[in-house]
Order: structure tokens, then sequence, then C-alpha cells
């Protein structure tokens, strides 16, 4: 059995891993796709002491970090349930997987991240990463000066749209419903900025590009079903993010209504010996240096918690 085992490969579930493993204690990581979000990520300039990289640059030094230490990782792999140590018969975590195993830990960090909501229209996959983005404090800058649009009117919407306005040169903010759900004091804030237009009851069609960018997005005005047409150069994607904890539903740990796990000042969940780190609980702000430093909170909070208690 292991002393930790890490659920999710991402930034948070590395920085466990080595964490956990410098303390010499057996240390496993289980994920479904090592590296987590970074794997989508082209061009990374915010992981502070490194001016500019790529996510799939950064998950493979990542890896090679954490293959420097004796951890187990089992990549390729999907955890379907976990049982706490309180409900086993031999005291230990039991963490399932989908291919049939079943794995035993002392203790366990549950990073596993979380995934944007996508539009699901013509043209989003061709052109993520080409004009398409999903995070303003990541993808803000790369518009300087360039027309965009927000998709969303709820409160990660209306935040992106005040966010890139002092970036951008113009942002259009597209709302399905008829009203934003964003909290009033931001849509104020939104409406007294002189480069936002807010569009209400405007469903996206389609993302619009010249094969190698985006050059404008197609919506239908639903008062009219009539089909409008923006030119611009990026597209940032707010329709929610969703954590990756649907395997959890089952399980003693407690999410909030949002799905998110809830934590504790130590990466502690509700349930002894389970901790969690990063996208996947209540952290504000989701970015890779945070998911970092959660993951080693968590890692510390989980070998606290093995030094006061005996083991099985
Ligand atoms: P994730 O990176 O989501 O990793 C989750 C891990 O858990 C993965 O290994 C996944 O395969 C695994 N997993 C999920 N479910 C299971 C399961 N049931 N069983 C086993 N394994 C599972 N942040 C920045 O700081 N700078 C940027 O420039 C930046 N750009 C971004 C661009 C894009 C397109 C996206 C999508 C995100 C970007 N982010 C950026 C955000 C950043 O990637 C995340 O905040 C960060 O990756 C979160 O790390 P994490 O370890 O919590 O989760």
């Amino acid at each position: 059995p292991f002393d930790v085992l890490v659920v999710g490969g991402g930034p948070a579930g590395a920085s466990a891993a080595i964490y956990a493993a410098r303390k010499g204690i057996r240390t496993g990581v289980v994920a479904e796709r090592f590296g987590g979000q970074m794997m989508d990520t082209m061009s990374i300039e915010n992981f502070i002491s490194v001016k500019e990289t790529q996510g799939p640059r950064l998950a493979a030094s990542l890896e090679e970090h954490v293959k420097q230490y004796n951890v187990d990782i089992m990549n390729e792999q999907r955890v379907s349930n976990i049982v706490e140590a309180a409900n086993t018969d031999d005291g230990y975590a039991h963490i399932y997987l989908e291919s049939g195993a079943m794995l035993k830990s002392r203790s366990v960090i549950i990073s596993t991240g979380a995934r944007w909501r996508e539009m699901n229209v013509p043209g989003e996959q061709e052109y993520r990463n080409k004009g398409v983005a999903y995070c303003p404090h990541c993808d803000g800058p790369l518009f300087k000066g360039k027309r965009t649009a927000v998709i969303g009117g709820g409160n990660s919407g209306i935040e992106a749209a005040i966010d890139l306005a002092g970036i951008v040169e113009h942002v259009t903010v597209l709302e399905f419903a008829d009203t934003l759900r964003a909290d009033q004091v931001l849509i104020n804030k939104a409406e007294s900025l002189p480069n936002i237009d807010i569009i209400t009851m405007a469903q996206t069609t389609e993302v619009v590009g010249d094969g190698t960018r985006v050059t404008g997005i197609s919506y239908k005005d639903r008062n009219t079903d009539e089909i409008k047409h923006i030119e611009l150069a990026g597209i940032f994607v707010q329709i929610g993010l969703v954590p990756n904890t649907e395997w959890l539903k089952e399980s003693a740990v407690t999410l909030t209504p949002r799905g998110e796990i809830e934590i504790g000042a130590h990466g502690n969940t509700n349930v002894n010996g389970i901790f969690a780190a990063g996208d996947v609980t209540t952290v504000p702000f989701k970015q890779i240096i945070i998911a970092m430093g959660e993951g080693a909170k968590a890692s510390l909070g989980a070998f606290d918690y093995l030094i006061r208690t005996p083991a099985p």
C-alpha cells in the first residue's frame, strides 16, 4: 500500500507527489493524462521565473522532476471511486480504477482538476489556441490592441470583459439569456467602460477564421432569428469551469453545489486522510502556479496527518 496516493497528474498532483516523495514515504500518482490542462495550452507566460514556455514542454519537465524520485506513476488510468479508510476492513483508503484494479493508501490527495465548458459550435475546436481562449489571465495580453468577444454574461464573463477592456481595443459580451447573471456591481463597472458592448439574447453559432486564426464570430439574435457577424481576433469562452468530481458523487467527500471539493487551510477535505488541491477544489483563482502551491500544501498536510496517525 501507499502512504500517499495522488489522484491526478496536473501541476497540483505533480507538485504533491514531489513533496510527498521527498519525505521518503511510499508515493503514487494515478492520472488519466499526465500534464492535465497544460497539455492543451500553447504559450504560458505567467509561470513565474520562466518568461515563456509551452504547456506540453512544462508538462514534460514536471514529469522529469517527478521521475527524479521514487514515485510510482500510473498514467492513462482513470479512478472511478474512493472509499475512505474509516469504512474499509483493513484501515486503508481504497481507490478503485476503471480498469478494475484497486489501490490502497493511508492518505489520498485528489487533484483531478477541472475543464472549461465549451460552446460546441463549428470552428471552436479548429481555432482553439488560435484565437479561441478560455483564460483571460493567461491569454488576455495576446490580444493587446485587438477586438475580442467574451461569451457568457455571468460573473466570470463580466470579470473577463472588465479585465480585457484594459488591454484590448474592444470587447463585445455575448449572453444567451435576456439578462446578465453577473453581480450588479460588476455589470455597472462594465457598462461604465467605453470599450465594452453587451449583447443579450445572442446565441453563438460559429467561430469564423481564415484557416490559421480567428477572424470573427457569428451569432443568432434570438429576438429576430437573424444571424449577425462580428469581426474580431479573439474569443474568450466564459460559460463555466466544471470540476472533475463526477466520480466522487458516491463518496463521503463533501462537494459544493458547483461540484468543487471543499478544503481547509491544510488542503484537508471533510474526510480524515483525504486531501485535495488545485482546480478541483474551492481554491479561488485557477492557475498553474496556484495549483502547484496548493499541491505542495496538501502534501505537507497529508504528511502532517500521517505522522500523527498510527499505521493500520
Ligand atoms: P489539471 O491540470 O486539470 O489536471 C488534472 C489531472 O487529473 C489530469 O492529469 C487529469 O488527467 C487527471 N484526472 C481527472 N480526472 C481523473 C480521474 N477520474 N482519474 C484519474 N485522473 C484524473 N494557467 C496558467 O497559470 N497560465 C496559463 O497560461 C494557462 N493557460 C491555460 C490555457 C488553457 C487552454 C487551459 C485549459 C488552462 C490554462 N491555464 C493556465 C489553467 C491551468 O492549466 C490550470 O489552472 C491547472 O492546470 C490546474 O492544475 P490541476 O493540477 O489542478 O488540474
